[in-house]
């Protein structure tokens, strides 16, 4: 009996891991797959055609495969990497550098490659495919450094306004492991203001984030309460200035066979201008609108210790 189709897709995706953690913080353009390593020997070969056919891995010859930069943000999305505090305050870290780079700038820059892996201390490899798969605008929608025209893994472009609203890169990423409360618990250790004032979740984020008029000192709590940010503090999803879902003026637009609905702040609400909800889709007008309704629920949920 032929596999079915979610066994081969589940095996493809179990592959797509493995790979991901053989790369670890290696540039995935230089680093050679070989399905005949030990590492993959738990795949059905099969499986090395299915990555391909969905851009995940590029197949150079019958032994050598690459990562794309499609499959390396794929498979660390899958992986829950963006909710690893580790990974939080790398991607921090080379924000805070590229930032550095354009401020007070009224055009964007090009900066050597080598020049940011220095002054950010994080492995070449990491921010190599953080560049390349322009994960930060992946992960957050936010203006995303890139390579310099073919200049790959050499010169990175950074625009002008990269990482503006910056500070809501996080706020997507909610506490809802234990190593995030692990890493809150450590931040109260060392800072004052260490819950919310409303619902007591715990400080995840403290930082100073540069923007164009100065830098201002940022606290973003487990249930999504920020203080301090450029672009408006967000209220804590208990405290009842935290909008409704009727303060969202709906937006929806059909792009080819797929209906895309967009949550804009209409002028009555103060706050809803300050939680941003990412666009969302469906086949119709209803589904990409319910989309949008199950992903303010989700958003709106409250805190749990
Ligand atoms: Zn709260």
């Amino acid at each position: 009996m032929s596999d079915s189709r979610e066994t081969r897709r589940a095996d493809a995706l179990s592959l797509l891991q493995s790979i991901f953690a053989e790369v670890g913080d290696g540039p995935i353009d230089s680093a050679l797959l070989d399905p005949s390593q030990a590492a993959y020997s738990g795949s059905n070969p099969t499986s090395w055609d299915e990555l391909p056919a969905e851009g995940l891995v590029l197949k150079l010859d019958e032994n050598q495969y690459v990562l794309t930069p499609g499959g390396w943000a794929e498979a660390l999305a899958r992986a829950d990497v963006p909710s690893d505090p580790q990974f939080l305050k790398r991607v921090g870290q080379l924000c805070q550098v590229l930032k550095a780079h354009v401020k007070g700038r009224h055009r964007s820059i090009l900066v050597p490659f080598e020049d940011i892996v220095k002054a950010s201390g994080l492995p070449s490899g990491w921010v190599f495919n953080v560049i390349d798969s322009r994960l930060i605008s992946r992960l957050h929608g936010r203006k995303d450094a890139f390579w310099f025209q073919s200049a790959r893994g050499r010169i990175v472009d950074i625009p002008r306004d990269f990482g503006l609203e910056s500070v809501d890169l996080f706020a997507d990423l909610r506490a809802e492991n234990e190593r995030l409360k692990e890493e809150a618990e450590h931040f109260n250790d060392l800072y004052g203001y260490s819950r919310c004032s409303t619902c007591l979740a715990p400080l995840v984020t403290l930082g100073q984030w540069e923007h164009e008029y100065g830098s201002e000192e940022v606290m973003e709590y487990a249930c999504g309460m920020t203080v301090g940010a450029p672009n408006g503090d967000v209220p804590c999803t208990r405290d009842p200035r935290f909008p409704k879902f009727e303060e969202f003026e709906l937006i929806t637009r059909r792009e080819g066979n797929t209906w895309l609905c967009y949550a804009s702040h209409t002028p009555k609400s103060r706050f809803a201008g300050s939680v941003h909800l990412t666009r969302t889709c469906g086949k119709t007008e209803d589904e990409a609108r319910q989309a949008m309704k199950e992903a303010y629920l989700r958003r709106a949920a409250p805190w749990k210790g």
